[in-house]
């Protein structure tokens, strides 16, 4: 079956893993901006990456037929430093007219601090002026329910934000209704160790009919799965779920929602 993987971070893994992919039935990657492992020190360290985002990326993935999207901004991680984090955001302008540019994102929190939402507000801030999509990091384990609150409501707070264009990822049980009955879209995380495996997906995709629901392998540099979107759709398969349903969440729900942006340019085959 043909899938997209809506947020994976191809430049932390090899050709070989976009080869795979390929095989496997993937049509396009859409590569939201994170953390590197470590904190970037420079503007011009994030300009060199975002070049490689939007530029480097792209061509890689075309060797296998597979088309690559991605999301700019600075992480919740390195928020901490505002000052740099105010350098990085005016300059996400100058690349967001770049071909396969979505919006801005992944934004967020990471351990739910003052900075954070400074940085985060102001990531908003971007959005609406460009007109830009937005793709939501929510933090992990033990900060997620606080801070996917925090987040819904800095969120829901601006009248000028439309939840429709929004796309809150990492969701588990405890957070994704709270997401979907506030109008956003929700991405659920297949992960081996943390957040869902894929029969707590199935669960969350049955209970929800797969209405605005994606899922995403989250692959980076630490231990995570390229495939992990697949190993869903064998899941969801083993279990008898309808042939509709699964296309809808791998791939027509990615398709929906990417078309919100204008520099999505897609024709399944
Ligand atoms: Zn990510």
């Amino acid at each position: 079956m043909d899938f997209i993987d809506p947020h994976i971070h191809m430049v932390s893994r090899v050709t070989d893993d976009y080869e795979t992919l390929a095989r496997m039935g993937c049509v396009a990657v859409s590569e939201p901006a994170f953390w590197a492992g470590f904190d970037r020190g420079t503007v011009d360290g994030f300009r060199d990456y975002f070049e490689q985002l939007t530029a480097v990326e792209p061509k890689r993935a075309a060797q296998f037929g597979i088309q690559h999207y991605c999301w700019l901004c600075i992480n919740a991680k390195e928020a901490e430093n505002v000052s740099l984090s105010r350098e990085v955001i005016s300059m996400i302008p100058e690349f967001l007219d770049r071909p396969g540019v979505l919006g801005i994102g992944e934004i967020g929190l990471n351990k739910n601090t003052k900075n954070e939402a400074t940085v985060f507000l102001e990531h908003m801030e971007l959005a609406i002026k460009y007109d830009q999509p937005i793709l939501i990091h929510t933090p992990h384990l033990e900060d997620k329910y606080q801070g996917t609150r925090m987040i819904l409501d800095m969120l829901c707070d601006d009248s000028r934000i439309n939840p429709d264009r929004v796309l809150v990822d990492h969701v588990e049980e405890h957070t994704v209704s709270e997401v979907l009955d506030r109008g956003f879209w929700a991405g659920m995380t297949l992960y081996p160790v943390t957040k869902c495996t894929p029969d707590r997906a199935a669960d969350m995709i049955e209970r929800h009919a797969g209405e605005r629901l994606l899922a995403n392998s989250a692959g980076d540099w630490g231990i995570s799965k390229p495939t992990a979107v697949p190993d869903l759709i064998f899941t969801m398969r083993r279990r008898g779920m309808d042939e509709a349903l699964i296309r809808k969440v791998v791939h027509d729900n990615p398709v929906e929602f990417f078309s919100k942006s204008k520099q999505f340019h897609y024709t399944p085959r």
